[in-house]
């Protein structure tokens, strides 16, 4: 399996763009540790604010950013009843519209969904306590209301999150999620690992998302020092990547000015790399 996520320099900022899935339908990216950082204990005290910083990098105005304040619960928003600044407690944005979705992460696993016939997107913020709060299917839910409602043609993408190499739980939580997602907490000697993605593919699949329409990043943000900040690895310290996300062709399409025409040109290759930036990992 081919690493969906790619190196792409925008602005200063060193980024993965994920093109497998209908790139020419919504941009997703997934920010690193190298370029202007989004938080404390980075987070710098005067200048520019990272965020707009962020979407100016992307070549979007930041006005059409939508963002929640994190709370790993399972609340899902209509970005496009939002206002710009707005942060309502809440773990998922959806849009069918130009809003451009966003949200911060340090191990958790983002998780965008694609409704290709409406088409509308959603960005979800799903660590452990997330997935047992049912943001899966809150996220699919709240997409269904501003899409197309058709679970078939829906997609889902599955970010940089920390692994099951790395992510060991106690006793409880494992013995939660081993009950409900065969396969999804791993054994090594006394010590127990959570697989996020793993436990994310069975909740999509229960919601008629199945594997074959799910792509999933394999990058480990703990084992990944280079790319990453880690909450696990680094503790409070740590800083945040942001995950982004933004329909190309919304019912209220503005066009961002890298896509050029190229977003007019239909439907591609799914996985082609029109500006030839290659894969390193
Ligand atoms: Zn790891």
């Amino acid at each position: 399996m081919t690493e969906p996520f790619s190196p792409v320099r925008r602005g200063d900022f060193l980024m993965l763009q994920c093109r497998a899935l209908q790139p020419e339908v919504a941009a997703l990216y997934f920010t690193t540790r190298h370029g202007p950082q989004l938080s404390s204990p980075n987070l710098r005290l005067s200048g520019q604010d990272p965020w707009e910083e962020l979407l100016e990098a992307l070549g979007l105005p930041g006005s059409r950013l939508r963002r929640c304040r994190q709370v790993h619960g399972s609340v899902v928003w209509e970005a496009d009843r939002l206002l710009p600044g707005q942060l309502p407690p809440g773990d998922g944005l959806v849009t069918a519209g130009p809003q451009v979705l966003g949200a911060q992460f340090a191990d958790c696993l983002a998780i965008w969904v694609l409704d290709t016939a409406a088409p509308a997107l959603g960005l979800l913020h799903a660590g452990w306590r997330g997935l047992r709060a049912g943001i899966v299917a809150a996220g699919l839910k709240a997409l269904d209301r501003v899409g197309s409602g058709d679970r078939g043609r829906v997609r889902a993408v599955l970010g940089p999150c920390i692994g099951p190499c790395c992510y060991e739980v106690g006793e409880e939580v494992a013995a939660w999620f081993h009950h409900r997602f065969p396969g999804a907490v791993i054994r090594r000697g006394h010590r127990r690992y959570l697989d996020l993605r793993e436990v994310a593919r069975q909740q999509l699949a229960a919601e008629g998302v199945k594997g074959e329409r799910v792509v999933s990043s394999q990058l480990c943000t703990c084992c990944r020092s280079d790319l990453f900040h880690s909450h696990r690895r680094d503790g409070g310290r740590a800083g945040r990547m942001a995950a982004i996300g933004w329909l190309r062709e919304g019912r209220n399409r503005i066009p961002d000015r890298r896509s050029g025409d190229k977003t007019l040109a239909g439907p591609g290759p799914e996985g082609a790399q029109p500006d030839g930036e290659k894969t390193a990992f």
